[in-house]
Order: structure tokens, then sequence, then C-alpha cells
């Protein structure tokens, strides 16, 4: 699951990736396939549902070229001293 204030994504290692399209079966809702059959990700920020397909295409990967990468996200956002907020 996302922690609140975090964002995940989903990635790929096209380099890894053998074009085969396990994934995109597993994760329908989030990679399609272009038309050699290599996943195209189409989905930027992943939502709870989306995020356990995303699981799931990256336990099922064979070559290990997909990973959920999660980043924080500030909860604050800090002004410089003397910044007002514009009206
Ligand atoms: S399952 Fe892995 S190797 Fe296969 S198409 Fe998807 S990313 Fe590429």
């Amino acid at each position: 699951m996302t922690k609140p204030g975090s964002t995940s994504r989903l990635r790929i290692d096209a380099a890894a990736c053998d074009g085969i399209g396990v994934c995109a079966h597993l994760a329908a809702d989030i990679l399609e396939l272009d038309r050699w059959g290599f996943p195209i990700i189409t989905v930027r920020d992943l939502s709870r549902g989306e995020l356990s397909a995303a699981k799931r295409a990256v336990r099922a990967c064979p070559r290990k070229a997909l990973w959920i990468e999660t980043t924080a996200v500030p909860s604050v956002v800090q002004r410089a001293p003397g910044v007002s907020t514009p009206s």
C-alpha cells in the first residue's frame, strides 16, 4: 500500500525486458504493449488498487525488469523568508 504522504510509480528497465508481455496481462490498467510486445506504463502515480496489480507484475516478471519506486511527498511547503503567498 502506498504510505500517506508518498507516491508510488512502476518502473521498467527496458534493457532487461524480454518483451513477452506477462506484466501487461497482470496489470492491464497500468501497462499496455507496444507493437513489438514491450510494455508501456500508462499510469503515473499508482492508486491503491493499481499498486496491488503492479506488485503482481513485479513478482511475475521473469527478467526482474520491473520495480516500484516510492517517493515521499513533502506535507508542508516551506517558503523562503519574506516570500508571500499570492492571493
Ligand atoms: S514481464 Fe518483465 S520481462 Fe516480461 S514484458 Fe514485462 S517487464 Fe518485460
